[in-house]
C-alpha cells in the first residue's frame, strides 16, 4: 500500500478497496497542500515558449498542427480550448478601435510550480524538469481539483464521454523527448508561436521591447504571472483588455489553499469510488468491445 502523498494509480486504488481509499487520499490531499510552498522543481534552463501576439495572423495553423499530432477533431475555428481541442485561437476587437482585431492563443501555461498540480490529490499532474506540466490519465480519479485551482482557467473535462478525463495541452512532452520542438511552434508561419529556452525568451521578448517601445506594451505576460509561467506572451494591447486573466504573481498556494480547505476526505473518498466503479466498468465494456480501457487510449 502506498503512503499518504505517494502517487497512487488507479489499479492501486481498486486493490486497496473502500475505506483505504478514503484516509489514502485524504492524507494525499493534505501532503500535497502542503507542497503547494514547495519551490518549483523546473530547472533554469527548461523549455518555454514566446506568442507574440503583434505577429499573429490568425490562420490557426497551430491549432491544425496540435489536432494532428494529437489526434483530436472538431472545428479548429472554436475560440477556447476544450475537451477534445488543447489550444484555442480566438478573434479579440481591440477596444477603441472596432476595425482592428487580435488573436490570442489559448493553451495550458504550463506554471513554473503549477497550482492544478499542487491541489491534485494522487499526483496526477506534475511539472517536468523539461518545463511541460504533464498529466497521468492513469492516476486522474476524475475528482476536478485542478479545475478549480487553475487559475488561467484551464484543465477541461470531456463531460460528453462516458469515461471522461482531464484535457489540457501537454507541451508536445513526446516530441521534446524525441529532440523535436512542439507541432505548434514548428506549423507557425510567422513566427508568432516561438519554442526556445525559457531564459533565453525572457531575454528576447525583453530585447524587443527595449528595442520597439512604440510597437509593445511594457510587460512580459507570464514573467510573473501566477509564480512565472513557460509560455510567455508579448502583445500591443493591454493583456486584460484583451480577456487575460488578471493573475498575480503569487506562486500557487494563493489557488490551492481555498480549494484544498474546503475537500472534505470523505468527499475525496467518493471521488476515489465512484472513479474506481467507473473504471471497472470502463475495463469491462471495453474488454467486452475488444479494445482497451478509456483513458489508455491516448494518453497525454
Ligand atoms: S495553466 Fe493551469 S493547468 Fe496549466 S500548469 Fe498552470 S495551473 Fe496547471
Ligand atoms: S481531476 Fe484528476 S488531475 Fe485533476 S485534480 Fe483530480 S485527480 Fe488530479
Amino acid at each position: 500500500m502506498p503512503h499518504a502523498g505517494a502517487p497512487i494509480s488507479r489499479r492501486a486504488l481498486l486493490a486497496q478497496g473502500a475505506g483505504i481509499v478514503v484516509f489514502t487520499l485524504a492524507g494525499g490531499a493534505a501532503s500535497q497542500a502542503r507542497a503547494s510552498a514547495a519551490p518549483p522543481d523546473a530547472a533554469d534552463d527548461a523549455f518555454g515558449m514566446l506568442v507574440d501576439l503583434t505577429e499573429c495572423i490568425g490562420c490557426r495553423s497551430c491549432v491544425y498542427a496540435c489536432q494532428e499530432v494529437n489526434g483530436w477533431r472538431g472545428d479548429p475555428e472554436r475560440p477556447e480550448p476544450d475537451g477534445e481541442q488543447w489550444t484555442a485561437v480566438r478573434e479579440v476587437a481591440v477596444p477603441g478601435h472596432p476595425d482592428e482585431v487580435r488573436y490570442v492563443r489559448t493553451q495550458c501555461f504550463h506554471c513554473l510550480d503549477p497550482a492544478c498540480a499542487s491541489a491534485c490529490p494522487v499526483a496526477a499532474l506534475r511539472k517536468t524538469p523539461d518545463g511541460p506540466v504533464a498529466y497521468e490519465a492513469d492516476r486522474c480519479i476524475g475528482c476536478r481539483y485542478c479545475m478549480v485551482a487553475c487559475p488561467f482557467h484551464i484543465p477541461r473535462y470531456q463531460w460528453d464521454r462516458a469515461l471522461p478525463l482531464v484535457a489540457k495541452c501537454a507541451f508536445c512532452a513526446r516530441r521534446l523527448a524525441a529532440g523535436e520542438i512542439p507541432a505548434c511552434a514548428e506549423a507557425c508561419p510567422t513566427g508568432a508561436t516561438l519554442f526556445g529556452k525559457r531564459s533565453e525568451l525572457v531575454a528576447q521578448a525583453r530585447r524587443r521591447i527595449r528595442e520597439h517601445p512604440d510597437r509593445y506594451v511594457d510587460r512580459i505576460y507570464g514573467a510573473v504571472e501566477a509564480g512565472g509561467t513557460s509560455w510567455l506572451y508579448l502583445s500591443d494591447v493591454p493583456f486584460e483588455k484583451l480577456g487575460f486573466p488578471a493573475v498575480g504573481a503569487s506562486a500557487p498556494g494563493e489557488f490551492t489553499r481555498p480549494v484544498m480547505a474546503k475537500v472534505p476526505a470523505v468527499a475525496l473518498g467518493v471521488a476515489g469510488l465512484m472513479a474506481a466503479v467507473r473504471w471497472l466498468e470502463g475495463g469491462r465494456e471495453a474488454g467486452e468491445a475488444g479494445r482497451p480501457p478509456a483513458g489508455k487510449e491516448r494518453e497525454p
